[in-house]
């Protein structure tokens, strides 16, 4: 039977969409040819980048508003650094909520001058700061919707007039939000969508062209957009499988639909861990606590053992907290049923009896 996976990345995806993604592997559309050993020219692919990308931006309600979406390589971590490349002029805002907003602000200072408006860094980034000025003159502000290893989501984005970015890697298309507020987006696909080796990336094309640099091809959105995605080889294999992921998504009624269950999920789980004597939450404010991943602790390191090997009973995967924040850590991405939090919230109840 398959597990219960609450793996934080690469992670769940719909079993429909992986038994359709292995017949493509052997057959892509009774071609008697491998999905993975055709061109990436043939008419037959060049549709399913074109699907890829329109579902893309139709499930984030940014067709025909100026945006293109396309499917590079490099992960989430080359968006660090080609984001600044093409949007850096002088100075950059950032709001450091975490790991990866961190490694974004390295990446960057590479290109000009940061300012880290506000972090919670100093409290090992269990809350999401608030109140903090964007500078009006800074090319761009930076932040990180969610954030995968501390557990902690931003509810609300700040007004300002300067073009928004936002790494996305670990919560697009699990709620509904105003997406045309941003101007550039991106996500690396294994924590959502697909498999890793390919990145999301969302843009409002009239942001570009307003740095002075040289930039090399590979790193130029510009360059990725006028190629249509194709400028190199993509990765045909994780784009194919994204595409059957939105496509699901459509199906199961989009993005609203999925916000619903992804809503019964974190709040089944965030009563249990607030609930349960043996149990305590990570994150200092529960307005912060994200609906993705949850993170939590054992108070009692004594009972380590037997949960684990409750949990491992239960056949539940994946649940080990990050290294620098140990405990525990349930990822709830879309294609998590509710059914295997309900097992977990049983395996917390059971240890409780039990104790
Ligand atoms: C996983 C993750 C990344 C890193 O993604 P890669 O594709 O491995 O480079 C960046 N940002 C966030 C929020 C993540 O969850």
């Amino acid at each position: 039977m398959k597990k219960h996976n609450f793996s934080a990345g690469p992670c769940i995806l719909p079993q429909s969409v992986l038994q359709q993604s292995a017949e493509a592997v052997l057959n892509f559309n009774n071609s008697n040819l491998s999905l993975i050993e055709i061109s990436h020219r043939s008419k037959d692919f060049v549709a399913v980048m074109e699907n890829a990308r329109n579902l893309a931006l139709e499930h984030l309600g940014l067709q025909n508003k100026g945006y293109q979406a396309l499917f590079l390589q490099g992960g989430a971590s080359l968006q660090f650094l080609m984001a600044a490349y093409n949007l850096l002029e002088k100075k950059a805002a950032y709001l450091n909520t975490g790991t990866w907003s961190d490694k974004a602000i390295k990446e960057a200072k590479l290109l000009g001058e940061v300012v880290e408006v506000a972090t919670s860094k100093s409290e090992n980034f269990n809350f999401i700061p608030k109140n903090y000025t964007i500078p009006k003159d800074a090319d761009y502000f930076h932040c990180t919707s969610n954030n995968t290893i501390f557990g902690t989501q931003m509810r609300t984005f700040p007004e300002t007039e300067i073009p928004m970015v936002c790494d996305m890697s670990s919560d697009i298309f699990s709620r509904q939000l105003d997406f045309s507020k941003f101007s550039l987006i991106y996500a690396g696909a294994q924590k959502n969508m697909g498999p890793a080796g390919t990145t999301l990336v969302v843009i409002k094309e009239d942001i570009l062209g307003k740095v002075s640099r040289a930039i090399p091809s590979m790193l130029s959105y510009k360059v990725h957009i006028d190629k249509e995605s194709m400028f190199n080889t993509p990765a045909v294999f994780s784009v194919y499988v994204s595409m059957l992921t939105l496509e699901w998504l459509k199906e199961k009624g989009g993005i609203t639909a999925i916000e619903k269950v992804n809503k019964q999920k974190a709040e089944l789980l965030y009563s249990e861990i607030d609930r349960n004597p043996l149990f305590e939450g990570f994150v200092a404010e529960k307005e912060d606590r994200s609906k993705m991943n949850a993170t939590f602790n054992l108070k009692n390191d004594e009972l380590k053992a037997t949960f684990d090997d409750y949990l491992k009973q239960a056949g539940i995967n994946g649940l080990n907290g990050h290294r620098s924040v140990g405990g525990y850590r349930a990822s709830m991405y879309n294609a998590l049923p509710l059914e295997s939090v309900q097992i977990l919230v049983d395996v917390m109840q059971a240890i409780e009896k039990g104790a």
